[in-house]
């Protein structure tokens, strides 16, 4: 099943379901992960795609859960056209299993979620809450009732394998309207409690639409158009180009000195590597733009 996400209605409640297992094991993949970091990450990956779901096709959030834990901090960056990027600081942690469970919360400690919505037109909104528990679904539901007073339940969860893989990923938001009826809101919140754990009915090979059918029995619901969603990264040696130039010409000259200089996309683990001869051309690109500078002032 490709990795998408499913909308559905009824009045006066929305939901969001989302099938990620791939691009959870893409991150695994790309960042190295220990199980607690592919969870962490898959879970706050996911949430970030859910709440990019009420965005406009160009928008955008970006979630940085900053806890003191040994996982360090957690990036993730979603668009509303169904695009994740994301990684956390210590991929490589590990601790022992609690109740039998990936004890993420302690993973990721007692500190601060962020979210950033980038709207494109004005200047980004960021809003903050503690973290409740460190386990990220229970996080992003608090963040949601305190910063933008939507009444939401979030579920989210990551599977992994012996082998270190991605089972199955997902997650699932459900929102109160305006104007909801509080008889709906409590059948709908016992239809959720019923139902099995997300990442376990994603692993049965149950869909977004299938679990939407769940969330909404006893109820008529419309479905909406799905969203693909994949793991991509906006950077290139383009943009790496212009961060180099940005550097100045003293960090150009000792990385000549070097001989080479190796770059890495801290949200996708992808390399770029520049020559000494390449960093020369780099270092008199800087040098001009150096010098335009001065002329204007
Ligand atoms: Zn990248």
């Amino acid at each position: 099943m490709q990795d998408h996400l499913t909308k559905a209605t009824i009045p006066g409640m929305r939901a969001f379901a989302a099938v990620t297992t791939h691009l959870t094991e893409m991150a695994r993949k790309r960042h190295n992960c220990l199980p607690i970091a592919t969870a962490a990450l898959g879970r706050t990956m996911t949430g970030s795609l859910l709440l990019a779901a009420n965005l406009k096709n160009d928008e955008g959030i970006t979630i940085r859960v900053q806890g003191n834990g040994p996982l360090g901090k957690i990036v993730t960056d979603a668009g509303a056209n169904g695009s994740v990027r994301g990684y956390v600081e210590n991929p490589r942690v590990d601790l022992p299993l609690k109740n039998n469970k990936l004890n993420v919360g302690e993973a990721v400690g007692q500190g601060t979620l962020y979210v950033t919505r980038f709207t494109g037109l004005k200047d980004p909104f960021t809003g903050s809450v503690e973290l409740v528990s460190g386990e990220i679904a229970e996080d992003l539901t608090h963040y949601l009732a305190a910063s933008e007073q939507t009444p939401s339940l979030l579920a989210l969860g990551v599977l992994v394998n012996t082998d270190l893989s991605v089972i199955a990923a997902g997650g699932l938001m459900l929102q109160a309207l305006p104007g909801a009826q509080e008889e709906v809101i409590t059948a709908v919140e016992e239809n959720v409690y019923r139902l099995p754990s997300i990442s376990q009915m994603f692993a049965e090979g149950k869909t977004p639409a299938d679990i939407l059918a769940g969330v909404f029995e006893g109820f008529p619901l419309s479905l909406h158009e799905q969203t693909e969603l994949s793991f991509r990264c906006q950077c290139s040696r383009q943009k790496v180009e212009r961060v180099l130039i940005s550097l100045g010409r003293d960090e150009l000259n000792d990385m000549i000195k070097e001989g080479q200089a190796e770059l890495t996309c801290h949200f996708c683990a992808d390399t770029y590597n520049f020559t000494r001869e390449e960093l020369q051309e780099i270092r008199d690109k800087a040098l001009d733009a150096d010098e335009t500078e001065r002329n204007e002032k």
